[in-house]
C-alpha cells in the first residue's frame, strides 16, 4: 500500500506562509497531478512529499510510515525532475544504473533491473550510447529509468516535460501514462499546464496561493468547476465571463447583462439558481459550447474583433457588450473582423456563479 497523506501540512519560508493548511490524500495506485499557476506551491507539496523540503507543521504519511521527520533516502519515492541532469559521460545503462552502483548492490542485479528498465522504456537500442546522442523525448526517459530501477512506492514528477518541445511533450504524456498503467505505482505530477494535468490525471489537484481550489477527476473538472477559479484555468481556450443579473421573467428566471444578453435559464436550473435572483452573477460560456444550432438556443451578439482559423474550427475573438469573449464558429464560416455575429448557446452547458464569492451554484 503506497497511499500518501498530507495532514494540515503547512509551509513557511521565513515569514510567508505559502501552504497555509494542506489536507490531501492519495490513494495508493492513483496518478494525481497537481496544477495551479506559477508559485501557487505545487513543487514546494512535492518537496515536502519526497523530503527535500522539510514541512513547517503537520504531519505526510506514505502507505502506514508517519514520514514526516525522515530523510529523503529513506521514503522510498523517486522523484523526476524537469533538468533531467544525465552524466554525460556515462552510458544510458550507467546513467539508469548509477543509483544502484553507488547503493552497492550487485553488477547481476545492476545489469536486470537496468534491461528491465530499458523494456519498459523502449531504451534497449540506445542502452551503449551517451546522453549527447540522444533526443531530449530520450533522455527524459533515461531519467525516469533511474527512478524505476529503485521500485518507489511513489514516483514524483516535477514539470518532466518542460524542457520537450510541444510534439515530443504530447509523445511523452502518452509514454507517462502507459509507464503507471504498466507499474501500478502511486504517482504525483507537477505541472502548470492544464492540458497535461486534464489528460494524465485520474485525479486534478487545483491549487491556489497553497491552497487547493478543487480536486476532482477531469471531467467533472471540466463539468462542474466549483468557483471561478477552477472554470477560468481548466479549459482552453478559456470559459468566457459575462457579469449580469438574475431576474423573474414570466414565471422562469432571466439572466440579463449589458449588450442585449437576455438568457432564459432551463427550468431544471430554477431550484438551484432561486437564490441569486436579484444578485449580481456571472455567467459562465465555453467557447466550444457555441456551435450547436438549434433554433430554440438563445444567441449572443458577438461583435468580431479577430478571426483564428485553427482547422477544424475557427475561433471569432471579440466583446459581447462590455465583456470579453471568445466564440468557436464552423470553419468555413466567412466571418471577418468588424463582423457582428449571433451566436447560439447550448442552454444545458451554461454555469453560473455569485459574484461576491465567485462560487458556482449548485
Ligand atoms: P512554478 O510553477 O513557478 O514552479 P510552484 O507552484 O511550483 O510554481 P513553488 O515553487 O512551490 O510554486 O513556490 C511557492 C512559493 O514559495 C513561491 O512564492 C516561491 O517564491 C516560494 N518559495 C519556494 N521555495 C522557496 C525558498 N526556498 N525560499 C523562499 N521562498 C520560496
Amino acid at each position: 500500500m503506497s497511499q500518501v497523506r498530507l495532514n494540515q501540512v503547512t509551509k513557511s519560508f521565513g515569514s510567508v506562509a505559502v501552504i497555509p493548511a494542506l489536507d490531501l490524500t492519495i490513494a495508493d495506485k492513483e496518478f494525481v497531478v497537481l496544477v495551479g499557476p506559477s508559485g501557487c506551491g505545487k513543487t514546494t507539496t512535492l518537496r515536502m512529499i519526497a523530503g527535500l523540503e522539510q514541512a513547517s507543521s503537520g504531519e505526510i504519511s506514505i502507505g502506514e510510515r508517519d514520514v514526516t521527520s525522515l530523510r529523503p533516502g529513506l521514503r522510498n519515492c523517486s522523484m523526476v525532475f524537469q533538468n533531467y541532469a544525465l552524466y554525460p559521460h556515462m552510458t544510458v545503462a550507467d546513467n539508469i544504473g548509477y543509483g544502484m552502483k553507488v547503493r552497492g548492490t550487485s553488477k547481476e542485479d545492476i545489469e536486470t533491473a537496468v534491461a528491465n528498465a530499458a523494456r519498459i522504456l523502449n531504451l534497449e537500442a540506445y542502452l551503449k550510447r551517451k546522453p549527447s546522442a540522444l533526443s531530449g523525448g530520450q533522455r527524459q526517459r533515461v531519467a525516469i529509468g533511474r527512478a524505476i530501477v529503485r521500485q518507489p512506492d511513489v514516483f514524483l514528477f516535477d514539470e518532466p516535460l518542460s524542457n520537450l518541445d510541444a510534439k515530443l511533450r504530447i509523445e511523452m504524456r502518452t509514454e507517462i501514462k502507459l509507464l503507471h498503467r504498466r507499474l501500478q505505482t502511486t504517482i504525483v505530477y507537477v505541472t502548470h499546464d492544464q492540458v497535461e494535468a486534464m489528460t494524465m490525471a485520474d485525479r486534478v489537484v487545483v491549487m491556489n496561493q497553497g491552497r487547493i481550489e478543487q480536486a476532482a477527476d477531469p471531467i467533472t473538472l471540466y463539468e462542474s468547476p466549483k468557483n471561478l477559479f477552477v472554470a477560468a484555468f481548466i479549459g482552453a481556450p478559456s470559459m468566457n465571463f459575462i457579469e449580469g443579473r438574475l431576474e423573474q421573467a414570466d414565471g422562469n428566471i432571466a439572466f440579463r447583462a449589458e449588450g442585449g444578453v437576455d438568457i432564459t435559464v432551463p427550468s431544471d436550473w430554477a431550484a438551484r439558481l432561486s437564490t441569486g435572483i436579484g444578485q449580481a452573477v456571472v455567467l459562465g460560456i465555453r467557447p466550444e459550447h457555441t456551435m450547436n444550432t438549434d433554433p430554440l438556443f438563445p444567441n449572443l451578439r458577438v461583435h468580431v474583433a479577430d478571426i483564428e482559423p485553427l482547422g477544424p474550427h475557427t475561433l471569432a475573438i471579440g466583446k459581447v457588450g462590455p465583456a470579453a469573449f471568445t466564440a468557436q464558429i464552423h470553419a468555413s464560416s466567412r466571418v471577418k473582423p468588424d463582423d457582428t455575429i449571433d451566436v447560439p448557446v447550448d442552454p444545458q452547458k451554461l454555469h453560473f456563479f455569485l459574484k461576491s464569492t465567485g462560487d458556482a451554484f449548485g
